[in-house]
């Protein structure tokens, strides 16, 4: 590849992002990344689709870990186009396909581990789609639940079935989701996955090949929702479960959901302070300046809205054109 036909994209991410104290700092967020594209999620792509990404990542960008981008963001030592790589939930995909194209670009990533799914857990919201993705018949009667019907004959009626459980179910008291999800899976007679989260083997993996193991609480609890002592309770209980793991510091937290406002409150900020975290990021869009909150980094889905995707979409536009040129 000429690199040089890359340097108007360069200079306009340059343009957006200087070094120094006037560097701003892009985090990507990445949940599972399948081996091949899940066929009810196909846009979400597979590890081919997350090699190209992580290639023109780090064409464009200087790619650091999140750690080093913290202290760069401390010190006013941000590189010029920095970004970092991150992970949420734990999934084992992350170990397994993630890791060596990770490796192949020289990236180091950082993983945020709700530790209450490792070996052999599942979240609840997976719980969901792993029994609609399987359910037998072309209909699913959900009504005794207060979730509706759905005609699930086709992926995409599958797909839109599964969004608007999950919204539903989304902000439920977490008891009232348990027993809803409960009465699903008495419902739909399938056997489901035990090998979607990360084994505890596989924690030490990534972090004994250099990469960041973060924070993420224990049982993965909207934190607005819980009183406060449980909300500590669960940031504390995943870092120190993590930590027994990997015998080292977890030093970074990302807040479950990860919406201010909504997910996560002030009161939730102050604990993963106190309980000796370096930073932790948010779901907020946006990029990370210097003299902004370290304990509420916005973070962005790759491709999803904003400038940097913009940005992004025309360097990638043009690396397309000289791969065909
Ligand atoms: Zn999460």
């Amino acid at each position: 590849m000429q690199t040089w036909t890359l340097l108007p994209s360069l200079a306009l991410l340059h343009l957006f992002s200087p070094g120094g104290s006037h560097g701003r700092l892009s985090i990507l967020i990445y949940h599972r990344v399948p081996f091949q594209p899940d066929p009810l999620f196909p846009d979400e792509g597979g590890a081919e689709t997350f090699d190209r990404q992580m290639r023109l990542l780090t064409t464009c960008f200087n790619v650091i870990s999140l750690f080093d981008a913290v202290q760069g963001l401390r010190q006013g030592k941000l590189p010029s186009r920095a970004a970092c790589v991150t992970f949420d939930d734990g999934y084992a995909d992350n170990a397994e396909v993630a890791l060596p194209i990770l490796q192949k670009h020289d990236i180091f990533a950082t993983f945020f581990v709700a530790a209450g799914f490792l070996d052999g857990g599942r979240m609840w919201n997976d719980t969901v789609i792993e029994l609609i993705r399987r359910a037998p018949g072309e209909r699913l009667d959900l009504s005794g639940m207060g979730l509706g019907q759905f005609e699930i004959g086709t992926l995409p009626q599958r797909r839109q079935a599964i969004h608007s459980v999950l919204g539903k179910l989304k902000y439920l008291p977490p008891d009232l989701r348990r027993s809803r999800v409960e009465a699903m899976c008495a419902l739909i007679p399938v056997r489901l996955p035990t090998n979607l989260m990360m084994t505890s083997e596989q924690i030490r993996v990534l972090h004994n090949a250099g990469m960041e193991i973060g924070g993420h609480t224990a049982n993965h609890p909207i934190l607005a929702r819980l009183e406060n002592d449980a909300a500590r309770a669960e940031i504390a209980t995943g870092k120190e479960m993590l930590e027994s793991i990997i015998r080292a510091p977890v030093r970074l937290f990302a807040y479950p959901n990860g919406k201010p406002g909504n997910d996560y409150l002030p009161d939730h900020v102050r604990m993963v302070k106190d309980l000796g975290f370096d930073a932790a990021v948010s779901t907020a869009h946006g990029a990370a300046r210097m003299g902004g909150d370290l304990y509420q980094l916005p973070r962005f889905t790759p491709w999803d809205r904003g400038q940097v995707r913009f940005t992004l979409r025309m360097a990638q536009n043009m690396l397309k054109a000289v791969e065909a040129g």
